[in-house]
């Protein structure tokens, strides 16, 4: 499911793509580098901007290039320092980007440490019980530049916020794929993005940086240990058992625990580092001990951090989080074993922060009002 827009997102080209996107124009070879270098270093906003090339080559490229192929159409702020931001793409579809601030002791909000939660599809074809990503299914993949764009929207809000330091380039300390969509099933497109987001010639930004979260597709975890960079995986586990499991990821009857668990073991035995286990913790679904003992003996056999959310409640859904006494009786298991384990209390969820919540609200009156 593919979205073809009359020009090309800029925020999609690879030095080499543009590059030769330009030879075909006879332009020289450093050109790309020099409209690269406009777009994520000195952060144009439009090519009237890019003083350094002529009229003729910027009225071209505004022909065949969409800048930033995203407008931001809500920047939703929360009082427990979360923002996000609502966009909207060139097909009136919209995607949620949430930027978490975590204080630091001792210094201003404006210098918390910063992580941004992207998204990589409209909606979401996995059907996890739960989500409310998933409930319209999915509409469309995001293309690389959609995906890109996200950052550069946050890069932009920060810079004005902030200003950046000489040698900074992006704007923010950690990036998480746990917006909407299941990432490895955009596959192609979140590799080029992350590609863009690494490169010197683009936001420069640590592969080491980056966590990619997935629902578990195995023959993709696979492929993605055999990438060139080195991105930090994280699973949505949410069942430490099959029969707990596939009855909210509907994901767990083609990749069942027995497949799952070699694929993160493999992963990260390439890697040489912690993988993630996420597991939200819903009342009476998957809150039991017994759960807790499983769980802690997977992530003991894969020296994995385990991540407990408390379930963020979704309008329509009837999933409740457990109280705050039982989530702590589960951590304690896990504690006990000496597993490392953080029990989120979650940022945002005044804002209905959990993936896909505010643009489902969004879509919903947008019905109401036609
Ligand atoms: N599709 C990918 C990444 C996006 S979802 C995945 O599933 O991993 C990001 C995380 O948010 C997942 O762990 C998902 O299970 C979790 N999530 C979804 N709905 C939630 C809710 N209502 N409350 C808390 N976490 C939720
Ligand atoms: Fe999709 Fe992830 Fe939501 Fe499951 S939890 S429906 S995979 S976005």
């Amino acid at each position: 499911m593919k979205f073809t827009p009359a020009r090309a997102p800029l925020t999609g080209e690879t030095l080499e793509t543009l590059t030769a996107r330009l030879a075909l124009r006879g332009e020289p070879a450093f050109r790309a580098k020099q409209i690269l270098d406009w777009l994520y270093k000195k952060r144009a906003r439009n090519w009237s901007e890019m003083t350094s090339l002529s009229k003729p080559l910027r009225a071209w490229l505004d022909e065949t290039f969409d800048l930033l192929p995203a407008s931001l159409v809500l920047n939703k702020q929360s009082a427990d320092v979360t923002d996000k931001l609502l966009l909207q793409l060139a097909d009136q579809a919209l995607i949620e980007t949430v930027i978490i601030r975590v204080p630091q002791e001792g210094v201003g909000l404006d210098h918390s440490r910063k992580t941004i939660c992207i998204s990589t599809q409209v909606g979401c074809a996995m059907g996890c019980v739960f989500c409310a990503s998933g409930l319209a299914g999915l509409k469309r993949d995001l293309s690389a530049g959609e995906i890109v764009a996200q950052l550069l929207h946050v890069c932009h809000l920060e810079d004005a916020r902030t200003p950046r330091a000489r040698t900074e380039l992006a704007s923010f300390d950690n990036i998480v794929v746990m917006g909407m969509g299941e990432p490895l099933a955009n596959y192609d497109a979140l590799i080029c993005a992350l590609t863009i987001v690494n490169a010197e010639w683009g936001l420069g930004f640590g592969a080491r940086r980056i966590t990619i979260s997935t629902s578990g597709l195995v023959p993709k975890i696979l492929r993605l240990a055999d990438e060139p960079l080195g991105f930090r995986l994280a699973i949505s586990l949410h069942g430490a058992t099959d029969e707990v499991r596939e009855k909210i990821m509907p994901v767990n009857k083609a990749y069942p625990l027995a497949k799952l668990i070699p694929a993160v073991k493999a992963f990260a035995e390439k890697h040489g580092r912690m993988v993630t286990l996420e597991f939200i913790l819903i009342a009476e679904v998957n809150d039991a001990l017994e759960q807790a003992e499983k769980l802690r003996d997977l992530a003991r056999d894969l020296h994995a951090h385990v991540n407990l959310i408390p379930y963020n409640t979704v309008a329509g859904l009837p999933w409740q989080r457990p109280s705050i006494t039982r989530q702590e009786r589960f951590a304690e298991v896990l504690r006990r074993a000496r597993i490392s384990v953080t029990l989120r209390r979650e940022k945002g969820h005044d804002i209905d922060a959990a993936c896909g919540q505010l643009r489902l609200q969004t879509e919903q009156g947008r019905k109401a009002a036609i």
